[in-house]
């Protein structure tokens, strides 16, 4: 009895023994292989100590906890969790908001996320027939695959015509017959259609892909075999009609999400001066005053540009109540517009940039040093596309909130063009 439990306990001692020697021989080699063992416990996309690189390496030291990434919701399938702005308020200490062009998702993404990103190639192969393209629009819902007819009650006949690649409904029915046919593309983003349809798709992932004109025509697949460039007129409407899409898209997405701030939360408050200098020296510039405002603790960025181009409370005031919750405390610089905020409801906290003890932070520790980094960001973005020979300022402004909002959530260009085209154009 007594030596059968000596034999017992000396066997789990030698078990446990040899286990820590397996575990630490374990984690020597996994540390001197560099591989992460844990990962693959949390990340699908975390294979055999690969992770799968394919959004720009953007490093994620900018990113705070600001933004967390809910694991919780991981082991139940394929729900792809989404990241969740915690409540928790950041204060300069919260890291450095200086550069804020990082993305919020703090992880690379899953083998699927990538392979349902599209890029060229997938659109040449995808997207290359005529035929390819009519599916691939209705599968999306891009153009109507069923129609009724208004007398008849009855669904309509799709009659196939050799020119046109969508066909045109008609009504088989009695006075019906003699009727003209509806176009499918009626109504549709594909409306008066003149080129074709895989050029279409084509224009659209180089939009969504915010490319130059010049590499629109060089990377065009098509332009051997049909032995012509696409026009830089043809990119433009086409650009256009994309960019108009997601204008209402974004428009109507901003007023959806509702105001920012609230009692107990700050929104840093300021505006900034897009354009041109008018000289090559001095400190006038011609361009746009854009009005930005920004939660602490969020990255929803709202982004005004000023009617008339002035910047006085008359304009400002309204503007701000469009976006910022009454009872928010709003920290700004000290131009004098801001002064009468406290009469609008809002706790209104000042920094003075003139301050040559400290210009950014004020002895209460207001600052506006996220709102700003946020002009950097912008205005890099528009550097390459010249911003001041844009006609329509605003609309250009909103398609910087919608690419930052993709480019934050590492979202696939393409298919949230396609997302604001279905929106725009309901079939
Ligand atoms: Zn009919």
């Amino acid at each position: 009895m007594c030596s059968s439990t000596d034999f017992r306990i000396f066997s789990t001692t030698r078990l446990r023994f040899w286990t820590l020697i397996f575990l630490l021989y374990c984690t020597t080699l996994a540390t001197l292989l560099d591989i992460d063992l844990i990962a693959p416990l949390y990340d699908p996309g975390y294979v055999f100590g690969h992770r799968l690189y394919c959004f720009s390496a953007t490093p994620a030291c900018l990113l705070d906890t600001r933004f967390e990434v809910d694991m919780t919701s991981e082991s139940s399938g394929h729900h792809q969790p989404e990241p969740v702005p915690s409540t928790s308020s950041a204060g300069l200490d919260g890291g450095p908001f200086f550069e804020d062009d990082g993305p919020y998702v703090d992880r690379h993404l899953y083998t699927e996320e990538v392979l349902q990103r599209w890029n060229l190639a997938k659109v040449i192969r995808k997207l290359g027939t005529n035929e390819q393209c009519v599916a691939f629009a209705e599968e999306q819902g891009l153009v109507s695959t069923q129609k009724t007819c208004r007398t008849h009650r009855t669904l309509m006949r799709l009659a196939k015509s050799t020119n046109k690649s969508f066909g045109s409904w008609c009504c088989t029915k009695g006075t019906c017959k003699t009727k003209s046919k509806i176009s499918r593309t009626t109504g549709t983003f594909f409306e008066n259609i003149k080129i074709e349809l895989v050029h279409v798709f084509y224009l659209m992932y180089a939009f969504a892909q915010k490319w130059s004109y010049d590499t629109v025509i060089n990377e065009d697949p098509y332009k051997e075999e049909k032995e012509k460039c696409l026009s830089r007129a043809t990119i433009n409407d086409w650009f256009n009609y994309c960019r108009e899409s997601i204008v209402i898209y974004q428009m109507d997405k901003n007023e959806c999400v509702g105001k920012i701030g609230g009692p107990g939360k700050i929104v840093q408050i300021d505006e900034s001066k897009f354009g041109k200098r008018k000289y090559n020296r001095g400190r006038h510039i011609e361009g746009h005053w854009v009005l930005g405002m920004i939660e602490d603790g969020s990255e929803d960025l709202r982004l005004e540009v000023c009617p008339d181009n002035i910047r006085s409370a008359e304009v400002l005031v309204p503007l701000i109540k469009k976006h910022v919750e009454v009872g928010t405390t709003i920290h700004t610089d000290y131009w004098r517009a801001y002064d009468c905020l406290a009469e609008h409801g809002y706790t209104h906290k000042k920094v003075n940039h003139s301050d040559p003890d400290n210009p950014f932070v004020a002895e209460d520790g207001t600052h506006t040093q996220r709102i700003e980094s946020q002009w950097r960001a912008v205005k890099r973005f528009f550097k390459k596309d010249n911003f001041n020979n844009v006609e329509n300022f605003s609309d250009v402004i909103l398609e910087y909130l919608w690419r930052r909002n993709m480019f934050k959530f590492k979202k696939d260009p393409f298919l949230e063009l396609i997302n604001a085209i279905k929106y725009v154009y309901k079939v």
